[in-house]
Formats: C-alpha cells, sequence, structure tokens
C-alpha cells in the first residue's frame, strides 16, 4: 500500500471518515466523519475559535441559516459569476471543469480563463475527451450554488450558501448597532457550505457540502495601512510566492508592507493566519506558504487575495486550505443596494461603508491535511504525530491484564481523568496491540495500571511519538498529562 492508501484504510478502519451513505455507493462529494474524525473535527474548530477569536475582544461568532434567499447571491454576484466552465464529451457523456482536463493534458494551470478562451486551448490542442477520446462539446458556465424551493405551492426560491460569509453580511448592521458602534469588529461563522462541484475528487480535498470557519473583519479604510498589534507581527518572516513568480522567498511582514505594498491592516491578519499554522498546528516553516493570486484567479469579490498553501504529499504538492481576503466595500455595498437598506455607519466623523477582510478556512481540507502531513511510520506501525490539541483523545488507559484487580484500578483511573480530558479505556487485546490502535489514531499518551501500581500507587506513561515510557505518581498524574498537552510534547 502507498502512503494514500494507508491513510485511507486507518480513516474507514478506525472511525475518522467516509463516503457518505456508503451503503448505497454513496454520492461523490460528501463524506460523513465517523467517531475519531468528530473528535478531531470539534477540536480544530475549537482551536480556531480560541485563536481567530481571540485576537481582538470585538471578535465574535455568530450562528446564521445555512438556507438563504436569493436576492442575497443576487447581490453578492454569486448567481451571475459563482460558476466553473465545464464541458461535456458528445460520445460518452463524460463531464470534467474545462480547466481541469486541460491542466491534466497540458500540465498547465487554466484556473481563470474565460470560456471563450478555453474553447480555443481545446481547439489549438485539438483536445478530445480523456475518458473514450471523443469529441468534446463547446465550453459552457455552470452555476456552483444549490437552488432550493422553499415552502408549498406558491414556492420561494433560496440557496444553501456556498460560503459562511454572506450570513455575516446580512447581519452586519444589527451586529454592529449591538457591539456597541465600534470598528474594527468581528463576525465568525464556523459552518457548512455547499458547492456542486462538476468534479469532486481527493477525498475531502473537494467536497459538495463540506464545513467552513469565516471570519469577516469590518473596519474602517481610512485605517487600512496601520494595526495596533502591529509590532508583535513586524519580523515575522513567512515564505510567499508572488503571482507570476516561480520561486518562493522568504520576507518579514515589514518587507510585505514596504516592497510588496500591502497594507498593514491585511498583512496582520495574513501574519495571524501564519502563525496558525506554524506556531498552533506545528507544521514547519518550509511545508508553509501563501501564495498570491494572479488576477484571472482571484475570486470575483476580491481587491487582494492571498492562499496559505500546505505541501501535502499525498494530494502531490502544495495545496490551499486557507485564503485571506480583501473584500473592500463589495458585499455590503451590494447589500445596501439590492435590500434598500444603509449598511453605513456613522463613526470617526463621517459616514461610510466598512470595508472587509476575510479570513477562510476549510475545516475538512485542513483535516486532511493535518493527517496527511502528520503520518508517520515506526517498526513498520502506522503513527499519526497529530498535534496534541487535535489529537481525537488526550490519553488512554489500560490494564496490563483483565485480572487481579488491574482492570478495577485501570477504570478507577479512566473515570477520574474523563473529567479533565478526553479519555479512552481499552482492556481488549495485548498491550502491544492496545498501544498501535492508539498510535494509529494520533492518541500522544497511553497510561498502562500494571502489578506495581498495587504495590507503589504508580503508573507508566508512553509517549506515542517514541514509545518511551515514564512512571508517574497516580496522584499527579492529572497535572503531568495536562502539562505534556499543553507543551505539546512529552
Ligand atoms: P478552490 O480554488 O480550491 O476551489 P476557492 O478558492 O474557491 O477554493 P474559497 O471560495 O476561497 O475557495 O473558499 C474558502 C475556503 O473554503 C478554501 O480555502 C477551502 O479551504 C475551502 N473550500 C472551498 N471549496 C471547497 C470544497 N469544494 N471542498 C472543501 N473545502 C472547500
Amino acid at each position: 500500500m502507498d502512503r494514500a492508501e494507508k491513510i485511507d484504510s486507518i480513516m474507514k478502519r478506525r472511525g475518522f471518515l467516509w463516503r457518505s451513505s456508503e451503503i448505497y455507493g454513496g454520492i461523490s462529494g460528501f463524506y460523513d466523519y465517523g467517531h475519531i474524525g468528530t473528535l478531531i473535527k470539534r477540536k480544530f474548530e475549537n482551536l480556531w475559535r480560541h485563536f481567530f477569536l481571540g485576537l481582538n475582544p470585538m471578535f465574535f461568532e455568530i450562528s446564521p441559516s445555512t438556507i438563504m434567499p436569493e436576492e442575497v447571491f443576487k447581490a453578492s454576484g454569486h448567481l451571475e459569476h459563482f460558476t466553473d466552465p465545464i464541458v461535456r464529451c458528445k460520445k460518452c457523456d463524460f463531464v470534467e471543469r474545462a480547466d481541469q482536463i486541460l491542466e491534466n493534458i497540458l500540465h498547465e494551470k487554466f484556473e481563470g480563463l474565460s470560456k471563450e478562451e478555453l474553447n480555443e486551448i481545446i481547439k489549438k490542442h485539438k483536445i478530445r475527451c480523456p475518458k473514450c477520446g471523443g469529441e468534446l462539446e463547446e465550453v459552457s458556465e455552470m452555476n456552483l450554488m444549490f437552488p432550493i424551493e422553499i415552502g408549498p405551492f406558491k414556492k420561494v426560491r433560496g440557496y444553501l450558501r456556498p460560503e459562511t460569509a454572506q450570513g455575516a453580511y446580512v447581519n452586519f448592521t444589527k451586529e454592529f448597532n449591538a457591539l456597541r458602534k465600534r470598528l474594527p469588529i468581528g463576525l465568525a461563522v464556523i459552518g457548512k457550505a455547499f458547492r456542486n462541484e462538476i468534479s469532486p475528487r481527493g477525498g475531502v480535498y473537494r467536497l459538495r457540502e463540506f464545513t467552513q470557519a469565516e471570519l469577516q473583519i469590518f473596519f474602517d479604510p481610512d485605517e487600512i495601512n496601520d494595526h495596533e498589534d502591529w509590532e508583535s507581527v513586524k519580523d515575522l518572516n513567512m515564505i510567499v510566492l508572488l503571482a507570476g513568480s516561480e520561486d518562493a522567498k522568504e520576507v518579514s511582514c515589514e518587507e510585505m508592507v514596504e516592497d510588496i505594498r500591502l497594507p498593514k491592516f491585511y498583512v496582520y491578519y495574513m501574519a495571524s493566519v501564519y502563525k496558525f499554522y506554524t506556531e498552533v498546528l506545528g507544521y514547519p516553516k518550509d511545508s508553509v506558504r501563501f501564495r498570491e493570486l494572479s488576477e484571472d484567479e482571484k475570486s470575483f469579490y476580491n481587491k487582494l487575495h492571498w492562499d496559505l498553501e500546505v505541501k501535502l504529499e499525498t494530494l502531490g504538492g502544495f495545496k490551499e486550505l486557507c485564503g485571506v481576503h480583501y473584500r473592500y466595500d463589495h458585499d455590503l455595498s451590494s447589500h445596501e443596494k439590492m435590500s434598500g437598506e444603509s449598511q453605513k455607519v456613522f463613526l470617526n466623523e463621517k459616514k461610510f461603508i466598512p470595508h472587509v477582510i476575510e479570513i477562510s478556512f476549510g475545516i475538512d481540507r485542513n483535516i486532511y491535511a493535518l493527517i496527511d502531513f502528520f503520518y508517520d511510520e515506526r517498526d513498520g506501525k502506522s503513527v499519526l504525530k497529530l498535534p496534541f490539541k487535535v489529537s481525537p483523545f488526550d490519553c488512554a488507559v489500560f490494564p496490563l491484564v483483565k485480572r487481579d484487580g488491574l482492570d478495577e484500578r485501570a477504570i478507577e483511573i479512566y473515570k477520574n481523568l474523563s473529567g479533565h480530558f478526553d479519555c479512552y479505556y481499552d482492556d481488549s487485546g495485548s498491550i502491544g496491540r492496545r498501544y498501535a490502535r492508539q498510535d494509529e489514531i494520533g492518541t500522544p499518551i497511553c497510561i498502562t495500571v500494571d502489578y506495581d501500581t498495587l504495590k507503589d500507587n504508580t503508573v507508566t506513561l508512553r509517549d506515542r511519538d517514541t514509545a518511551n515510557q515514564i512512571r508517574v505518581k497516580i496522584g499527579d498524574l492529572s497535572a503531568t498529562i495536562s502539562k505534556i498537552i499543553q507543551r505539546g510534547k512529552f
């Protein structure tokens, strides 16, 4: 088995995630999380919450509806512009994104080209169906939103939201008032988004139903060239790849402002995202970079658009996990026009529509990335070296054998610990097997109750990453586990 197959096998066997409704064959682009996957997802979301909401006391989470009326997406531009170029084979009906077919055959990027440009390239290179060699139809545009009919008889047209962001925009004025009319404010949403992707692939990398964690930061555009916490990031070095360049380079945030001419307020949030990946999640610096999107590639609503990418072995290189977008006043202005409700604020002695910087994470992609990146092997066995803070369990408790009172003692310890930690209990199979099972799902600490425990009230603690063991007094157990989890290192 290669790395991707091994990871896939663990995900299916051990309760991470798999194709939804698999007993009926499933539909591409829909996945279900099992019990381990759900624990990791919840931990990742909580880490995200604590980190990004912690950036400013005026950043909060809201929970808007996933179904929104058509007007929202007319205003936002999604109805007109949220499309991908699609092409179909005249002979076998095979359907694919036109830019993707070209990319697979010509090994270049064609994202963002118009359907006319794509048609020309298809003609020039005499591209045919990659499945049957048949002739391709002309390229057309397909809107990626899922329309739905709401209510009985006189139906109202709505859409499953393709991004959580619109939920923050339509609630902006209410939150601005509730938050006592100050800026900047941040409205975060962690929730489902839906896109009818033409060809979902790469497991959870491209889904039709997925979870986003997005933060919309509303600010006064006259203050874009400063950030109150600038000093804390100005010397941080990040690896960046400029649009049109082949080589990434390391630059400080100060240089991003001075040389690349990005506004400080924007760079501050790029730096925060970079820190989340390198400091909180612990990705090594050389595996993380920011890529500037070209004019063709940028989403239609963005004035500045940089993607954070992580190098992922099973997906063949650097892949986008998060975007930092300067959406200008695009959304609020459009909602003002469409709804007739003013989105202006009166602040700093002027009336204006706030601008928005958006931090946009795909949670599912990020979880897959963690599993792919931190998958490792020791003596031919799988060890998932996840950062401790996103490991499904903090610790697992085992009795060495299931007799002589060891099991009762182990259960007692498990019960005490499970009030404070995500804790797992296992008494089946050999101790070696139990260690291997925990290594495979990424549990950082295994606690074993053996015959010495009955004599001296100590247990062994085993480190997932080295298999080294130490002996700890039961009275010190909670404090020791807390320290290890906090430190992120055994
Ligand atoms: P891509 O270029 O991969 O289609 P995008 O640039 O359209 O993504 P955005 O619209 O900026 O993505 O969405 C923000 C984030 O949501 C992305 O960085 C990604 O992590 C996640 N995301 C977007 N589309 C999907 C999808 N189909 N499946 C899973 N996650 C997604």
